[in-house]
């Protein structure tokens, strides 16, 4: 940060850097709250379409993507019932959305599809973004905000939101840690039809969810990182005989497509707000897979931020990013603790904890409103919102 002379008022209440799924739903948040914004991106035009990340939606993601006319047309496929287990141990729950008078449990699309969506939605709302337009370096004082871009350009606003999808550097009191563990994601065929069942599996390697996309599958097989590589490179029988093995035999698979590989850790920031500045999704929280939650929470975040700024005469005012920092501070905590702690007591094989993760798996199957918590947890965030 440093010192500026005084500047006339920018043309822009918030730059937003980075036009990912995260930016663009933040755009056209503020945008309905009668903001000016503008998004900065990298990237060329469409490049988000390639995402090849597959994303399960919560209920509430689906309520705020309506909101924000972005609920992709194509139709994400709806999650009836989540089938949670671990391989060779007792112990496993169902959850089912009839038991929450709800359509669905979730929905499952696309990261790319999502991203198209959201790229349309903020074209039919005018709001400006500028493509292969990367930020190399943003300077914030008590009352102006502004981003340098590569080619020199500079672009002045209130607030800079930092949707950049990483978190570089050493940022304030960061949370981290590095899980040795690869995401492998891939689309499977079945034998039969899924009857929109989704599996989260946990083995002593790692998590592993199967996720109804259309007729198939869309699987997240969470692997230690040497042996994702090894994976990646086998032919497909042998791939496929190794997934069937991890998963177990109740749902058969006949051929796999598209894999990818994604290494995991988890790094939040400590503090999403500082001077003018705000970060939100992979550049405020950088979460494991395994619950679905990166995605959610960070929409969560998005929703919140436009509700705090409606309206402001200046967005950027300190008192009101602490206003917004202290509503998400339990979410946030609450969401990133849920996920670190999932990885960590269900990917090894300690037979103690084996036990006790089978006896949890069958409290929360003989206990309903233990049950309802968890299923509510996931479905709307730590207040159940919205
Ligand atoms: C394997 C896997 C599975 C997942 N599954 C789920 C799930 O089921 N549910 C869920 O909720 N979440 C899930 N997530 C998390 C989810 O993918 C992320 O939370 C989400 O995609 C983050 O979006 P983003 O917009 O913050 O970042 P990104 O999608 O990375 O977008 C960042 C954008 O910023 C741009 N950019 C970067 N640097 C600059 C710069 N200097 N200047 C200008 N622009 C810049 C980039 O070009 C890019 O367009 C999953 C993640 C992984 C890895």
């Amino acid at each position: 940060m440093t010192d500026s002379p005084p500047r006339s008022a920018p043309e822009t209440d918030v730059l937003i850097v980075g036009a990912g799924p995260v930016g663009l739903a933040l755009g056209l948040a503020l945008h309905r709250r009668g903001l000016r914004v503008c998004l900065a991106d990298a990237r060329p035009d469409g490049a988000g379409e390639r995402d090849a990340r597959v994303l399960a939606l919560a209920h509430g993601s689906r309520q705020t993507l309506e909101r924000l006319g972005a609920w992709p047309e194509s139709g994400p496929s709806p999650i009836s019932t989540i089938h949670i287990s671990q391989r060779g141990r007792l112990g496993r729950t169902t959850m089912r959305a009839a038991e929450y008078q709800l359509p669905a449990l979730g929905y499952v699309t696309p990261a790319g599809v999502l991203y198209g969506s959201l790229r349309a939605a903020a074209e039919r709302a005018g709001i400006q973004i500028l493509h292969e337009a990367e930020v190399t370096r943003v300077d914030t004082t008590a009352t102006h905000a502004q981003a340098v871009l590569g080619d020199g350009r500079t672009l002045d606003a209130r607030l800079l939101a930092c949707c950049e999808g990483a978190i570089h550097g050493a940022a304030d009191a960061l949370r981290t840690r590095d899980y040795h563990q690869h995401a492998l994601i891939l689309r499977v065929q079945i034998a039969a039809p899924h009857q929109g069942i989704a599996y989260e599996r946990f083995t002593p390697e790692g998590p592993l969810a199967l996720l109804p996309l259309g007729e198939d599958y869309s699987v997240v097989w969470t692997l230690p990182a040497a042996q994702a590589e090894q994976y990646m490179a086998l032919p497909e029988a042998d791939f496929r005989a190794a997934l069937q093995a991890a998963f177990g035999n109740r749902v058969r698979f006949t051929a796999t497509h598209e894999r990818a590989r994604f290494p995991l850790g988890l790094r939040a920031r400590g503090n999403p707000v500082g001077t003018r500045c705000v970060w939100l999704g992979n550049a405020a929280q950088t979460l494991h897979p395994v619950a679905g939650q990166g995605f959610n929470l960070a929409l969560r975040d998005v929703w919140a931020l436009a509700e705090t700024l409606a309206d402001a005469a200046d967005p950027g005012e300190a008192r009101l990013l602490a206003a917004y920092a202290h509503a998400r501070a339990l979410d946030r905590r609450s969401t990133i603790g849920f996920t670190d702690s999932l990885v960590r007591l269900f990917s090894n094989d300690d037979p103690l904890l084996a036990h006790a993760r089978g006896a949890g798996l069958l409290a929360l199957d003989l206990c309903p409103p233990l049950r309802h918590f968890v299923a509510k947890r996931m479905l709307f965030g730590a207040r159940a919102w919205p």
